[in-house]
């Protein structure tokens, strides 16, 4: 069975002046919608008890395996309020099978694609109010799932719990889209062969939290990780996937190695760069070339690209020798923009949707 009733306990609803001060200033991450989905998890049952709840603290035993052993997948994705009033989210299905392709390395219970779809849908109907309708305002969604058995074993836990909460999402970038600065970490590696690196678990953003805290000290947005072994293949930035853009129009991304997220944002924008008749290349890159490439003016941008700032232009890539690459007025580049535009065009429903992927 992958589709489950929902139980609704409705909750007290925050008065409409106060949602809409909220929804006219949202930021990132602060505020949360009224309600928030919970699906239980054990071995003898599958999945039940799915519930539509206020938004509110979960009971939680201190003895459950999440809070030792971090053994936690999320996601992230959006929903978009169309100008016909429409509300749709981005490629979902997508998400429930990285969410699952998470679950998988971190041997937790996989979730029904319908399920994990059906309980995004009844979050946004319900609370279908909080969805704003600014210029790139959209509610940013996380489906996680947590163990929590009360067993201080280290083994897979029995039981588990799914819930996707919501919360009001302004633009990335306010006052226009900025290029950034990146820091190339010699010191902390992200991933290694036969890691976590390419499920999306709490345990690699929890080790990028220092990296990013150093790259912040010197001015810089994001941490470039590169391949732990080689110190030179470029794998990822801490929450975003890496492109580079050639004179020629051709676009060179690291292959999924087995360590860098399946970002859907990247698998989108390949998409839409190969059928503008570009050629997008999925391989090894390194440093050393992206500096060659900068330098000779062979690679004319770089952008990183995720859930949520869809494209960030790079202007500069740093570490402790100084500048590596600066791309100086040039950033944000043309093509950047461009797919920036068609992208954010589909998912808020002014540029028409030929591939499927609004729903
Ligand atoms: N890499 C990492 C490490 C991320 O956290 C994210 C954000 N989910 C991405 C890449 C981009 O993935 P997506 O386009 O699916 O948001």
């Amino acid at each position: 069975m992958t589709e489950l009733t929902f139980t609704r306990t409705p909750a007290t609803r925050l008065p409409d002046a106060e949602r809409e001060a909220v929804l006219a200033d949202p930021g990132f991450g602060k505020r949360f919608t009224d309600h928030m989905i919970s699906i239980v998890w054990d071995r003898e049952q599958g999945w039940h008890d799915a519930e539509v709840l206020p938004y509110g603290p979960i009971p939680m035993d201190p003895a459950s395996s999440v809070l030792h052993y971090g053994q936690e997948i999320f996601e992230g994705l959006k929903a978009y309020r169309h100008p016909n009033g429409d509300i749709v989210t981005f490629r979902p299905e997508a998400n429930a099978q990285r969410l699952n392709e998470s679950a998988a390395r971190l041997a937790l219970p996989e979730l029904p694609v319908e399920l994990f779809v059906q309980a995004i849908r009844e979050l946004v109907t319900v609370d279908a109010d909080w969805v704003p309708s600014g210029h790139d305002q959209s509610l940013y969604l996380r489906p996680f799932m947590i163990a929590d058995e009360s067993f201080l074993g280290v083994r897979a836990a029995e039981r588990a719990r799914f819930m996707v909460i919501a919360s009001p999402a302004g633009p990335y970038f306010t006052g226009g889209v900025k290029p950034v600065s990146i820091w190339l970490s010699g010191e902390h590696a992200r991933a290694g062969r036969g890691g976590t690196g390419a499920a999306k678990c709490g345990g690699n953003y929890a080790s990028s939290l220092l990296p990013t805290r150093i790259a912040a000290q010197h001015g810089c947005a994001q941490v470039l990780f590169t391949d732990s072994a080689t110190e030179d293949t470029i794998d990822e930035l801490g929450g975003m996937n890496l492109f580079l853009v050639h004179r020629d129009g051709r676009l060179v991304t690291p292959e999924l190695n087995g360590n860098i997220l399946d970002g859907i944002t990247r698998k989108s924008l390949i998409r839409l760069a190969q059928d503008r008749g570009l050629t997008v290349e999925e391989r090894k890159v390194t440093v050393g070339e992206w500096r060659a490439g900068a330098a000779d003016g062979s690679i004319t941008e770089a952008f990183a690209c995720g859930t949520a700032a869809v494209i960030t232009p790079i202007g500069q890539l740093k570490s402790e020798q100084g500048v590596l690459v600066d791309f100086g007025d040039r950033a944000p580049g043309e093509l950047t923009m461009s797919l920036r535009d068609e992208l954010t065009g589909i998912q808020f429903g002014t540029v028409a949707d030929r591939f499927g992927w609004v729903e």
